[in-house]
């Protein structure tokens, strides 16, 4: 190769990555989360939940990979949580520099506790703060959006507990 193959060979090989850093995140904002375990109406309510959050959400410079739910049977959360040391919380917690958020599926028993934990898991992820007072003021305007957008799936929950 000359020079100047050379050259093209490597703008070309740049603005590969280039494009590749524009499309990559906006392909993932597009996809924007991932639940892993969990009924299909945890489910329905964790991304609705995630999707009222998500203006805030995409302007952090972390928003480029997906945020992941993972919701565990509660043994099983309860294990994770000391695998993490985050002895602290009883049903649910985040990992900020992962983009996880773990909740027990006790987090569902009531829509009480849904829509007290789960807004406030997402709190942290806006502040990007492991603090509980900023994540609680960013959790409350999430709390307001989230029984505007997702009372439908929360009042199915707390059906879903009163037959249980
Ligand atoms: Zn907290």
């Amino acid at each position: 190769m000359d020079y100047r193959q050379q050259f093209s060979f490597w703008v070309g090989i740049r603005s590969l990555v280039l494009l590749w850093f524009l499309f990559v995140p906006s392909a993932t904002l597009a996809g924007d989360v991932v639940v892993i375990g969990g009924t299909e109406r945890q489910k329905q309510f964790v991304s609705c939940v995630a999707e009222v959050s998500s203006g805030e959400l995409r302007a952090l410079p972390s928003s480029a990979r997906p945020m992941t739910f993972v919701i565990l049977e509660h043994h099983k959360f309860l294990q994770s949580r000391d695998a993490f040391h985050a002895h602290r919380t009883k049903f649910a917690f985040s990992i900020l520099a992962s983009g996880r958020i773990y909740l027990s599926s006790r987090v569902f028993l009531d829509s009480y506790t849904a829509l007290w934990c789960v807004p406030h898991e997402l709190g942290h992820f806006v502040t990007q703060s492991t603090f509980e007072g900023p994540a609680e003021i960013a959790a409350a305007r999430i709390r307001w959006r989230t029984r505007q957008t997702c009372g439908n799936v929360l009042e199915k929950i707390r059906d879903n507990s009163r037959t249980r």
